[in-house]
């Protein structure tokens, strides 16, 4: 089961490491244990896999050589001058420990903005396939320091399957502290089963993390990612048809481990294209259309959104933004770029196609959310 991430099935991956793996409860960095895992990266890339890494660990890493108290999270300039501290200890301890293995590191520093705005998402995208073709090894994180609370990811699970989605990665590891995903929260369940394999993202999966309340506040007060940021990283990732592991990194060598079939493996189901994948995986979303049931079931057959499903639209969007579509029972069926802003798509919804030009006086698009930039959720 495990050979999804070898590099013969996947010669793109992404590794992601959690704070807690790369600090240890004194703050220091876990040097001898990233040590091993260089070597684990070394050796795949050595059989031809390109890899690319999203290190968490800034914000505890500086908070303690700044002696900030609560791991730096106390409030946002804390943590924003913190991961200012600890990221340029923590590039250069990675372009150290990659250069013993021979491998360049290459650090970039990303925003949600970056990933969203779909002009800087390619630029972004061009240089990590330059710097993979050329051998060498992204390490990535979040810009602690400049994101804002708005326009930020804030846990670095979801940040990871944003790039890999970028990257057109085929695999993506999480690294964490966590065994995998259980059926129940194991600190809370003596009865709690480790779920091996996940060919499915529906309900009954997002329904077994039960630590919502962990997102943006930190799980183990290093990080910020609970089980939900994972959940929600799946489901990135199963769009952009990329495997991905969660896996206890509490041990040497972590990666040899998922070979060896530890950990939860969410086997990839779809595979949307680049850019669908791209709209798919969109945390801005500036607008709703909510849709009869006529509408809903068309989308479902493969079909663009037309004015005359639409009942209700909430929000604020421009054309080109991002719009969720909601069906009569309050569910996110689809999301899509809008092709009228939102004053536009007021005056149309409920009209037929025909009658748009006489309403706004220009000729129409085809579809108010066409179906080559919509994908269902
Ligand atoms: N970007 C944060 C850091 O480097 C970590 C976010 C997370 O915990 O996922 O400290």
């Amino acid at each position: 089961m495990s050979n999804v991430f070898a590099p013969s099935h996947c010669p793109r991956l992404i590794v992601k490491i959690g704070s807690a793996l790369l600090v240890d409860t004194d703050g220091n960095a876990r040097r001898e244990w990233m040590q091993t895992l260089a070597k684990d990266i070394a050796q795949r890339i050595q059989s031809g896999q390109q890899v690319m890494i999203v290190s968490s660990g800034a914000i505890a890493l500086g908070a303690r050589k700044l002696g900030l108290k609560n791991g730096g999270r106390e409030n946002l300039c804390d943590a924003q001058s913190a991961a200012a501290v600890g990221q340029i200890a923590l590039s250069a301890l990675w372009a150290k420990l990659l250069a013993e293995q021979g491998l360049i590191a290459a650090q970039m520093l990303v925003t949600l903005d970056a990933l969203e705005d779909r002009r800087r998402y390619l630029n972004f995208t061009a240089t990590l396939d330059n710097l993979l073709a050329k051998g060498a090894v992204p390490v990535m994180n979040e810009n602690d320091s400049l994101a804002t609370d708005e326009i930020r990811f804030g846990d670095n699970d979801r940040l990871a399957a944003r790039i890999g989605q970028a990257a057109a990665a085929d695999g993506m590891i999480l690294l964490s502290d966590v065994d995998g995903l259980y059926d129940k929260d194991p600190a809370q369940h003596d009865t709690a089963r480790i779920i091996r394999e996940v060919r499915k993202m529906d309900e009954a999966i997002l329904a077994m993390a039960d630590d919502k309340s962990r997102i943006g506040t930190g799980a183990s007060g290093v990080g910020t990612g609970g089980m939900s940021s994972k959940l929600l990283a799946a489901k990135i990732a199963d769009m952009a048809g990329m495997n991905m592991a969660i896996i206890s990194g509490l041990h040497d060598h972590p990666l040899r481990r998922v070979q060896e079939g530890h950990g939860t493996i969410f086997h990839a189901q779809r595979g949307e294209s680049r850019h669908k994948g791209w709209i798919g995986g969109l945390q801005k979303i500036q607008g709703q259309l909510h849709i009869d049931d006529g509408a809903a079931k068309a989308i479902a057959e493969g079909s663009s959104l037309l004015s005359a499903g639409i009942v209700r639209i909430e929000g604020q969007f421009a054309r080109g933004d991002a719009v969720d579509i909601i069906d009569m029972h309050g569910t996110a069926i689809a999301r899509g770029l809008a092709e009228y802003d939102v004053l536009d798509s007021a005056r149309i919804i409920g009209r037929h196609s025909s009658e748009i030009e006489a309403i706004l006086g220009y000729s129409p698009r085809s579809a108010v959310v066409h179906r080559d930039r919509m994908v269902t959720l």
